[in-house]
């Protein structure tokens, strides 16, 4: 409809403070819309009190990016990615990245390589355990076995993830405890968890409490022993999200990935050290045979047959595109530098933490730049959490958590440290946490630990 003489006029009227003076009604749709700098004005405000994600280390998700990389996301943000017939260049380029990582991850040459990107590990990891219950069900049902009780073994330091995947999918989770000193999957309680039902073995690279990984390579060891004793062969998958992105910068000489036999599936966050802003995961098989073609869909979709295979559908290109990008630009020796001054800062905030004297490290394995403490004799009158609230006054989030079974005793402090920041910034945090350690001894700390609810874990989500 056209302005009227009055809506011009009471245009004119407008101070540029008029959008402050709106009230809105919670309970009902709103009735009428308002101007773009309004509804901008409203929205933003409404998150201010919100952490700032430069200063959120609780999390591992990029929140950082170039302009360029900005660009980019706005260029690929109305493609819908699953439209494969309209966007095939987009499909081809994911199929191109998920060949350089086969080749990152030391996939075999001369197979076909396989695999996916998805909305982020998640739903990566779901389609990996997937891929092992169908295989593992073909094979029973061939050598007409029961199919009706499939297990999956991983360690009491699993992603919460594979708890939901083990529920929603009907698979009798067999997760290792963790013990006071060791928090990561080794083969020592192996036998009394692997058999004949287990679909497969999740071990982790860049675990979410301690940023360890699983004993990967003694993992993989006990399962050719097990075989050779049994003649059951289980397969590994590696849960990758942090450590797919760092391993093979930091350590390529370190056999973690499809180097070893058995590891037929990796998943890793491209949101995470693949330094994409959140919305990107990344499944890919040792080869194609191993994601079963029975979960592969056919679609008639906008006039062509497309394959599908993620458990989403409709989803933004930008993080792809972004992806792909940042493939482009950093290539193995731009990465490798990010993760290195990452991984220094991390160790170098670590030590200063250390020399405090309050604080003893959790993690002497850790691979990612993740700094686990624990607090020692000296902090006699305040708790982990305590100091995660007193830094929350300078802006820092910091997770404190309680550790998952057999483990529960001990707290910890976990302080993700992501490539967007600096030295200074690692000291200005050191002397953060340092000085509230310091306030806490003079006037105590008051916190207890959060309850956790059933299963669900107060504990690291990201
Ligand atoms: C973050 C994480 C996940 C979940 O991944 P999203 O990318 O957040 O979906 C799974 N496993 C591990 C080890 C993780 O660190």
């Amino acid at each position: 409809m056209a302005n009227t003489r009055d809506d011009l006029a009471a245009q004119e009227k407008i101070t540029g403070y008029d959008e402050f003076n709106i009230t809105i009604d919670r309970d009902a749709f709103p009735a009428e819309g308002m101007s773009p700098r309004a509804a901008k004005a409203i929205v933003n405000s409404f998150a201010w009190t919100d952490a700032n994600p430069m200063l959120n280390l609780s999390s591992f998700v990029t929140t950082f990016a170039e302009p360029e990389a900005i660009d980019i996301a706005r260029e690929h943000m109305f493609k819908n990615y699953i439209d494969h017939d309209m966007y095939p260049q987009v499909f081809a380029m994911e199929g191109q990245m998920v060949k350089w990582l086969h080749d990152l991850w030391n996939g075999p040459k001369g197979v076909e390589p396989y695999g996916t990107a998805t909305i982020g590990s998640s739903e990566a990891c779901m389609l990996g355990g997937l891929a092992h219950k169908w295989n593992w069900r073909t094979a029973r049902a061939k050598a007409r076995k029961d199919t009706s009780r499939p297990n999956m073994v991983t360690g009491g330091n699993v992603q919460i993830v594979w708890k939901k995947f083990m529920r929603y999918f009907d698979i009798e989770p067999r997760i290792v405890p963790l013990k006071r000193g060791n928090y990561r999957l080794t083969a020592e309680r192996l036998e009394k968890v692997v058999d004949e039902n287990t679909i497969c073995v999740v071990a982790i690279a860049g675990q979410t409490f301690t940023g360890e990984d699983d004993d990967i390579q003694e993992i993989h060891d006990w399962l050719d022993a097990y075989e050779e004793k049994t003649g059951i062969s289980v397969p590994m998958h590696i849960d990758g999200a942090s450590g797919g992105f760092v391993n093979p910068f930091l350590f390529p000489d370190y056999k973690w990935d499809f180097r070893l036999p058995r590891v037929q599936s990796i998943n890793a966050s491209g949101h995470k050290f693949g330094l994409v802003p959140p919305g990107l995961g990344w499944v890919v098989f040792k080869e194609r045979k191993i994601f079963n073609e029975d979960l592969v869909f056919y679609v008639n979709y906008l006039g062509g047959e497309m394959p599908t295979a993620t458990l989403n559908f409709s989803r933004g290109t930008a993080p792809i595109a972004v992806q792909a990008y940042l493939m482009l630009r950093l290539g193995r020796d731009g990465y490798t530098r990010i993760m290195r001054h990452t991984l220094y800062n991390a160790i170098h905030l670590r030590q200063r933490l250390v020399d405090s004297g309050y604080f003893t490290i959790m993690n002497e394995t850790q691979r990612i730049p993740v700094v686990a403490l624990t607090l020692n004799q000296r902090a006699k009158n305040f708790n982990e959490f305590d100091v995660s609230n007193k830094v929350r006054e300078r802006g820092w989030v910091l997770s404190a958590y309680t550790m998952p079974p057999d483990a529960e005793e001990v707290r910890s402090l976990r302080i993700v440290v992501r490539p967007h920041l600096n030295r200074t910034v690692m000291d200005t945090l050191a002397n953060d946490i340092v000085n509230a350690c310091q306030y806490l001894e003079r006037h105590g700390g008051t916190a207890t630990a959060p309850k956790l609810h059933g299963h669900h874990q107060s504990a690291p989500k990201c």
